[in-house]
């Protein structure tokens, strides 16, 4: 059995990422600071697997907190998915996202260096590519330009990983850049944080439980379909399968690979919206609020080379990562549908 390190393994992707990490036999050990997420989620992973976590509460700047946990564990492979990741918040604090992000990399980085780990899958994002290339954005064709602070430690952490797959150590590194990962664990018992304010999915959830009064669209005359942003929604389920199939490619290959995980189709705010609105028989109240600064209209991916190297293609659809985020709703939060 091996020992798979996984940094922000209390957060969204992270908890679902350990799930299913350890149905597959492996054994998990999750470092997080909890600065978004809270330690119930250990207990929710142990009842979804019915198996033990080994658990460090920390951040990973923490020079001698990540020796110990690699001392204390014979760390196999590391699954890093821990960061801060709101381009908002990313604009007004930049250091804060530069510290997190690219200074807790490098300490991680070092101290696999020093103790021979040498396999890595990194949460990158499609935020990457900016917003200056034709759709759909192509791992090989799309020009790099990070246009916020947040996207810009995403492919500063890129660049340190593809250097350090030239250097004397023999590195294994998958990249996967998400697109924008919606759903929830088929449990109920885990999903995205409600105090998340950013996402579409959450803030949807939150005006449905009456947390919040309405929802706010942010621009509603954007040169698309609708005038509302179009992204590419991809089920958090389908993302992590992705994760497995990129761990297994590095397993075989050494050096640096990169894949988008997305659905290759984008879909507007208005879309979601009636897709819920379905789900729920109820009307979900919208205000139109100006654009969020860094707000791109409209991106989606290309999945061909996931697709062709990975073997990896999403299974479900927008339908499921509604259903599943209700699911959770009445789960997590006792929400009532019909009422
Ligand atoms: P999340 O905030 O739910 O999880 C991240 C976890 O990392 C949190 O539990 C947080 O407490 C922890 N953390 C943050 N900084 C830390 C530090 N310095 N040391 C230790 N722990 C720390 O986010 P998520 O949605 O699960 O995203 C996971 C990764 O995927 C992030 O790197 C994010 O940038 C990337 N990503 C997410 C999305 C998305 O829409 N969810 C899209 C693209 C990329
Ligand atoms: N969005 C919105 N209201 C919200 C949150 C998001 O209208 O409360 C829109 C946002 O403008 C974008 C889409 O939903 O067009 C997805 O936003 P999210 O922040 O989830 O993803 P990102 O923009 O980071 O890809």
């Amino acid at each position: 059995m091996k020992n798979i390190l996984i940094t922000g393994g209390c957060g969204y992707l992270g908890s679902h990422c350990a799930v299913k990490l350890i149905e597959k036999g492996y054994k998990v050990i999750i470092v997080d600071n909890l600065s978004n997420s809270d330690s119930s989620i250990i207990d929710k992973i142990t009842k979804i697997t019915k198996s033990k976590v080994i658990f460090y509460k920390g951040d990973i700047r923490d020079n001698k907190l990540v020796d110990k946990i690699f001392f204390q564990n014979k760390v196999d492979s590391i699954f890093h998915f821990s960061g801060l990741k709101s381009i908002s918040e990313s604009i007004k604090y930049p250091i804060k996202y530069y510290s997190s992000n690219v200074e807790g990399t490098i300490n991680l980085l070092r101290a696999m260096e020093s103790h021979n780990v040498n396999k890595i899958i990194f949460s990158s994002s499609a935020t990457v590519y900016g917003n200056n290339y034709k759709l759909p954005w192509h791992e090989e064709l799309c020009p790099l330009l990070p246009n916020n602070p947040y996207a810009d430690t995403k492919l500063t952490i890129e660049k340190i990983l593809q250097a350090l797959s030239k250097s004397k150590i023999l590195f294994k590194i998958g990249i996967l850049r998400y697109f924008n990962p919606a759903g929830c664990h088929s449990s109920g018992l885990i999903g995205d944080n409600l105090e998340n304010k950013n996402n579409l999915f959450p803030s949807i959830l939150r005006v449905i439980m009456k947390r919040d009064k309405y929802l706010n669209i942010y621009g509603n005359n954007y040169d698309t379909k609708d005038g509302s942003g179009i992204r590419d929604y991809i089920h958090v389920n389908d993302l992590i399968e992705g994760h497995l199939k990129a761990f297994n490619y590095i397993n075989n290959h050494d050096g640096y690979h990169l894949w988008n995980l997305g659905m290759g189709k984008g879909l507007s705010v208005y879309e979601i919206i009636n897709v819920f609105e379905e789900k729920i028989g109820k009307k979900i109240n919208t205000k139109i609020k100006p654009k969020r600064e860094g707000d791109i209209a409209q991106f989606w991916s290309s999945t061909i080379k996931a697709k062709r190297e990975l073997l990896w293609e999403p299974e479900k659809n927008i339908k499921d990562m509604v259903e599943d985020s209700v699911y959770y709703l009445q789960k997590s939060y006792n929400y009532k549908i019909f009422n």
